[in-house]
Formats: structure tokens, C-alpha cells, sequence
């Protein structure tokens, strides 16, 4: 869609060379997003460099009254950073990252990918906790909270934001943290891309000791006994541990991953080969760039994806039976339940702290539908409703907004729950009140002032 006149005089305001208009050769490179179930073609896909640019983009894209896309790393599920016919702010260009590791401190871009944070971090044998997949960029998984590997040990990556340089809808920059607006700071922890743009995260980092990871296949007939006994040892396992599953129509794929000064890993995730008798795989020798870059191929780009994901209270016998009855009749080899142990610091954290809800979940589950011909969208996309409904009845109350493809005033509503719900309304009246930023899981202004994200689900 060609920018139309008014549009097209606002952009001339910015610099030419961060304005890529449809008919600029790299558009159709730049307006595809991770999940190719989302074809969408905006009218600018404007690219600023630093946060002044980001604060005038902001500015000119408010007049202008057109939808703005933010993006950092494009992995949202329903295709929340791109639209058509409005404005995409890329924010890849600020990806740069600092390190100070005396200060144990790490300066991230907003536009950040987690390799581009965990290359920087690891030069001096530190980590920001944070998610499992490369590719992800670190302002979405922020902003939502991030879970991860350490994230039992250290915690979510909101708990280790220490401060932020947001641009809010009207364009101002604010330095945002506990003693500089910390209301907005709660609500930037878990609220999503509502409340602004975020330009600059700061982190504090930690030791990342000797890792373990021990990776085990459990064959279909063995699934649901391997699950019991994965849940039996989960709950007796120390924080410096975590797992997380594949369970696809081939079997169960278990990894134990361990990360501490006390070379005790090896041991503690040796037990996890044995869930169901033996599994076939063992102890794998690999570094955490090369861990967090392992699923990076499954999960690339331009593929077709549906996600829906909850909290588990614990891996009882009922829902292992609804994952394995579930599992078995997936559309196709790559479909999956994708779970991730929490608990441990997750849980220390109290759930009013931050506007993340579901502290106290044990495991984050996630149903997966992954395929890659559109004439299989229809059939796919059954499965994975079905899972995730499913798998729904038998959750938490709250949820986790980052990772669901679906949209609407009620995913929001469920994730956060009423009363903290409500808080986040007032917060967004406060700092975005005509909803400018609309494209996210969104949380509609306490006045109501618009119809969150109607015209853009998937
Ligand atoms: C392959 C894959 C693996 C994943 N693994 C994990 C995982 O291990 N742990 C986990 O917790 N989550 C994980 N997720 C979920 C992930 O956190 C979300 O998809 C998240 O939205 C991705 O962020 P992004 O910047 O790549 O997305 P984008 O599509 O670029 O943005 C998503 C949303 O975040 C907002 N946003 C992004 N950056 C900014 C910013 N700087 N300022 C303001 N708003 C911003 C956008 O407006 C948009 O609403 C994974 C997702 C995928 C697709």
C-alpha cells in the first residue's frame, strides 16, 4: 500500500535513509515478520538509529492517525509488529550491546536479538536470563517477562531490569526504573508493548557457571510414564536446574539443564536419562551460545506457526493424559507441546510486584502447531486450537501475553486478571490514553477509548 499524501509529507521530515517505502528494494524483505502466517504490507517501514529518531517517528505517527507497529525481533506469534497500511518502527537498527562487568551491569538496545546479548554477555562469562530461541529479539520477551534456561536460578528477565529509557506516546523520553516513574516501571514489567517504546534496557547480569545439559528421547509408548516421573523429579530439583520438553507425535524429548559453581550438574541431570527406563541420548557437550542457538533451525523464520500457552500448578496424572492423547493426533511431525520448568526465583517474586502474572506456576506450556504449507493451514490450525483449549480447562488463572496467537480484549483480560487488569488500564489512561500503542496484547485505556488490536488478529 503506497503511503498516502499526508503520510508521505511526514515522512519527508525524517531522514531519507530511514524511510523504506513500498516501492524501496529491500520492502519486501523487511515487512515479513518470524511467523509466515502473517502477510501483512504496511505503508512505511521507518528505521531510526537512535532514540531521538524513535521520539519524532512517534511524534509524526500519532498525526498522522494510521496503526504503529513496533518491532524488535518480529517473533510475535499474531504478527503484533507489522500491519497494513500503517507505519512499522523497526527497531533492529539499535541493537548494540555493553557490558560492564564490574558494575555487573549490561546496556541492551531496544532492538536487540538474545544472541546479540548473550555474544556480548558471554565474553566475560555473564548472562542476562532470557529466553531459549537465538533469533528472539530481547525487546518483546522483556517486556512480557522472559523465561528461560536460568530463569529458576536468577529469575525472569523483568526481575534483573533494572532500569529503562522509554519513549512514551507523546513522544517524551523518560528514564524509567524504581525511583523514576515506578509506576510505569511495574507496568513495563509484564505489560507488553503498551505503555511505549523502549529504547534501552539496562540488566543486571550474573555469573553463568559450568553448564550440564543432558538431552534424552522417550519413545510414544513411554510418554506418559516419563512424564510422571519428570514431574516426581522436577519438584525435588535445585534451582540451578531446569527442563524443558518437546512432545511431539515421535515421542517425548527431555533436557535437563543445570548451571552452578559446584560441579555438581552432571549428576543432578543424569536422572532425567532414566525417566521411563533408560532414554536414548545422554549428557551433551555444548556451551550456552551453542544451547541457545539449538532450536534456532526448527523454530526459523518463514514457516507457519499457532501458539497457545498457559500455567500448569503442577504435571498431574490429568494433564499428562490430555498432552499425550493430544500429542498423538498432531497434524505432523513438528507440532508440539513445548513446556519450561519455573518455580524457584520466578516464585520468590511476589505477583503484585510486576504486572507479570503467574508467579507461582510451576511449568509454562505451550501448544505449538508448526507447519510449512498454507494448504495445511486449516487442519493445523484446528489441532492447535483444540490443544490449547484443551489444555486451557486444566490451567492457572493469569497467563503468560507473549506467547498466545490469539487476540482480544479477553486474552488480555484472562492474562493479567481483573484487578491487576484494571490497574494496567489506569496506567495506560495515564501514559498512552488515545492507545497509540494498540498492536500487543492490549490493554485498553480505563475511559475506553479505542477497540484494542480488532482489525489485526490472525
Ligand atoms: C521462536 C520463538 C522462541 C521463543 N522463545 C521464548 C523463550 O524462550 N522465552 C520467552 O519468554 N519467550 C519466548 N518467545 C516468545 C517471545 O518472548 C515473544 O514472541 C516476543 O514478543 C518476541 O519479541 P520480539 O521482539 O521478537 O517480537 P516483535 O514481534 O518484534 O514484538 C512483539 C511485541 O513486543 C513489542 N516490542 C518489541 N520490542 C519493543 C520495544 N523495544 N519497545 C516496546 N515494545 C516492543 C511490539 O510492539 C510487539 O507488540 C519465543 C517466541 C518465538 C517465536
Amino acid at each position: 500500500m503506497q503511503p498516502s499524501g499526508i503520510l508521505r509529507e511526514l515522512l519527508g521530515r525524517l531522514p531519507r535513509d530511514i524511510v523504506i517505502d513500498p516501492e524501496a528494494p529491500s520492502y519486501e524483505s523487511l515487512r515479513r515478520v518470524w511467523n509466515d502466517m502473517i502477510d501483512r504490507r504496511p505503508s512505511a517501514i521507518i528505521r531510526p538509529g537512535d532514540v531521538k529518531q524513535v521520539s519524532e517517528v512517534v511524534r509524526l505517527a500519532a498525526t498522522t492517525g494510521l496503526p504503529l507497529a513496533v518491532r524488535c525481533g518480529g517473533h510475535s506469534f499474531p504478527g503484533f509488529s507489522t500491519c497494513d497500511g500503517g507505519i512499522v518502527l523497526d527497531l533492529s537498527r539499535m541493537n548494540t550491546v555493553s557490558v560492564d562487568p564490574e558494575a555487573r551491569l549490561a546496556n541492551v538496545g531496544g532492538g536487540a536479538l538474545l544472541r546479540d546479548v548473550d555474544r556480548a554477555t558471554a565474553k566475560y562469562g555473564l548472562v542476562v536470563p532470557a529466553g531459549v530461541v537465538s533469533h528472539t529479539g530481547a525487546g518483546g520477551l522483556t517486556l512480557g517477562g522472559g523465561m528461560g534456561w536460568t530463569s529458576r536460578r536468577f529469575g525472569l528477565t523483568i526481575d534483573n531490569l533494572v532500569s529503562a529509557e522509554v519513549v512514551t506516546a507523546n513522544g517524551e523520553i523518560l528514564e524509567v526504573s524504581d525511583s523514576s516513574h515506578p509506576d510505569l516501571f511495574w507496568g513495563l514489567r509484564g505489560g507488553g508493548g503498551n505503555f511505549g517504546i523502549v529504547t534501552r534496557f539496562q540488566f543486571r547480569v550474573h555469573t553463568l557457571g559450568p553448564i550440564s545439559v543432558g538431552v534424552w528421547n522417550y519413545a510414544p509408548t513411554r510418554v506418559a510414564e516419563a512424564l510422571e516421573g519428570l514431574s516426581a523429579l522436577a519438584k525435588r530439583a535445585p534451582r540451578s536446574q531446569t527442563h524443558t520438553i518437546g512432545l511431539t507425535k515421535s515421542g517425548l524429548r527431555v533436557t535437563a539443564f543445570y548451571n552452578g559453581p559446584d560441579g555438581l550438574g552432571h549428576e543432578s541431570v543424569a536422572p532425567f536419562g532414566n525417566l521411563a527406563g533408560p532414554g536414548d541420548g545422554g549428557l551433551e557437550d555444548m556451551d550456552f551460545l551453542e544451547l541457545q542457538s539449538r532450536s534456532d533451525d526448527f523454530m526459523r523464520w518463514g514457516r507457519r506457526y499457532y501458539g497457545k500457552g498457559g500455567f500448569f500448578g503442577d504435571l498431574n496424572p490429568g494433564v499428562i493424559r490430555e498432552m499425550a492423547d493430544l500429542s498423538s493426533n498432531a497434524p505432523n511431525e513438528d507440532s508440539e507441546f513445548f513446556m519450561i520448568h519455573l518455580g524457584g526465583a520466578v516464585s520468590d517474586v511476589s505477583d503484585d510486584a510486576t504486572a507479570y502474572t503467574g508467579r507461582q506456576a510451576e511449568f509454562f506450556w505451550l501448544a505449538q502447531a508448526i507447519w510449512d504449507d498454507a494448504l495445511e493451514d486449516e487442519q493445523c490450525l484446528s489441532w492447535g486450537r483444540e490443544a490449547g483449549q484443551r489444555l486451557e480447562a486444566r490451567s492457572q488463572v493469569g497467563n503468560y501475553v507473549n506467547e498466545q496467537s490469539d487476540v482480544g480484549q479477553r486474552v488480555s483480560e484472562l492474562a493479567y486478571g481483573k484487578t491487576k487488569y484494571n490497574r494496567l488500564a489506569a496506567l495506560k489512561a495515564k501514559y498512552d490514553p488515545s492507545n497509540l500503542f494498540r498492536l500487543n496484547q492490549n490493554i485498553a485505556p480505563a475511559h475506553g477509548v479505542s477497540e484494542p488490536n480488532r482489525d489485526q488478529a490472525t
